[in-house]
């Protein structure tokens, strides 16, 4: 048997096309500006959908196109790419009507998206949420607040988690939940934009208040209480694509340390293991991200091994960049390495922090050797 490491030609193709769109259209100059701005690169991701590089129908497509992207400059990667956040909802539990009015145009860049679980008072600790979807005659009632959001002042609409019933015990938290769709503009919804970030500035982040909004039937995706399953199932998928993050924003410190080599002349020792230790971690975080994806993308996602890639990408991401910004001293500060430095840390945050990842893998293991399966 030959294990085949090389990517199909249709999708080495996107991954070479979605370099040259990342190299051509994220100079420095325009990084530079929206990171420091805090701007939104609304031209950029018109572009990016006229070029086809936005197609969740070709998930090794975007997966590549995020590393590529965040390679470059992870700040307008993800802007662009998490304009779609959430569709895999819609596709995996979504009415035909509740596609064609609110996925599809998402799809053809006409609207962008936004995932509304996080709470000031609920982040890892997902079944802690309070937001309420209470019945009413004609629907429900929306109340609640939400941080740290995604796209929260430029999204058309919110896939929100909020509670539909009170948990029937303490050990089943997770039960109760459900996911709506709610738009932007609807009464009774504010947004309020958060600045100052560490890193990906020119991603729009916000809170959100949700008071007494009216949610129709009709936008209440699946069955009712069954929301945290959803929610957890669609970060079984995205969480390859933070780990495709990570792996772009290492592979972006090594292009940038060597490139200093090659104008240095430097060669000692020291950096020749920063070289050999970066390089060998990243082929390791890369193989594992595209092994995890690889399951997530046959509809058989292996929970544990989507963990590892995301947890150990984002520490290798973190890694690297620290390696090269500390090796290049005065350079790297001010070269994009500073940027990529910052942009690194929300790796290790977002769609489950790297604690919460080891829990799942821990658990995963213990729960295997306990049923006497196959450990990995
Ligand atoms: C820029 C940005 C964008 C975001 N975008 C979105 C979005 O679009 N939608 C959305 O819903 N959310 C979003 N989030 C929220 C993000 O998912 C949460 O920040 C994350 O889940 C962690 O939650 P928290 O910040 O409340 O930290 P906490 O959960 O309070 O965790 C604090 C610390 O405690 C650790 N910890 C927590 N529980 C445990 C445990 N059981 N065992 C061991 N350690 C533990 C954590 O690992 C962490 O180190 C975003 C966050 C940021 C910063």
């Amino acid at each position: 048997m030959r294990l085949d490491f090389n990517l199909p030609e249709d999708v080495e193709e996107v991954k070479q096309k979605a370099r040259k769109f990342a190299i051509e259209e994220f100079n420095d100059k325009t990084a530079s500006r929206h990171d420091l701005e805090e701007l939104y690169p609304y031209e950029l991701r018109k572009k990016a959908f006229e070029a086809g590089l936005v197609r969740i129908d070709n998930p090794w497509g975007v997966l590549l196109t995020m590393e590529e992207f965040c390679r470059v400059d992870p700040g307008l990667g993800l802007s662009i790419l998490a304009s779609v956040f959430g569709s895999e909802l819609l596709l995996l539990y979504g009415t035909d009507e509740q596609r064609q009015k609110y996925m599809e145009p998402v799809l053809n860049g006409s609207k962008i998206s936004a995932v509304a679980v996080t709470e000031p008072g609920a982040g890892s600790d997902v079944a802690g949420i309070s937001s309420k979807l209470e019945k009413s005659d004609d629907g429900f009632l929306l109340d609640g607040q939400k941080m740290f959001i995604t796209n929260g002042t430029i999204t058309d609409f919110f896939y929100v988690l909020a509670r539909t019933s009170p948990p029937p015990s303490k050990e089943k938290r997770h039960h109760g939940m459900s996911v709506a769709i709610v738009d932007r503009y609807w009464p009774g919804v504010s947004v309020n934009k958060l600045k100052g970030k560490l890193g990906m500035r020119a991603t729009d982040t916000a809170e959100i208040k949700f008071e007494g909004v009216k949610v129709p039937n009709e936008n209440i995706i699946g069955e009712i209480g069954k929301g945290f399953y959803y929610i957890m199932t669609f970060f079984n998928i995205s969480r390859v694509y933070v780990a495709a993050q990570s792996v772009g924003i290492a592979q972006g410190a090594l292009d940038e340390l060597l490139n200093y080599v090659k104008n240095s002349g430097s060669n000692e020792e020291s950096l020749q293991f920063i070289l050999a230790e970066s390089a060998s971690k990243l082929e390791a975080a890369r193989l594992l991200t595209y092994k995890a994806a690889s399951l997530v993308f046959q509809f058989n996602p292996d929970p544990a091994l989507t963990s590892m890639a995301k947890y150990f990408s984002a520490e290798v991401a973190n890694s690297v960049t620290e390696s090269a910004l500390e090796y290049m001293g005065q350079k790297g500060l001010l070269s994009r390495l500073e940027r990529l430095y910052r942009d690194s840390k929300i790796t290790e945050i977002w769609e489950g922090t790297s604690e919460i990842e080891k829990l799942v893998i821990a658990r995963t293991l213990i729960k295997r050797a306990m049923q006497g399966d196959q450990i990995a």
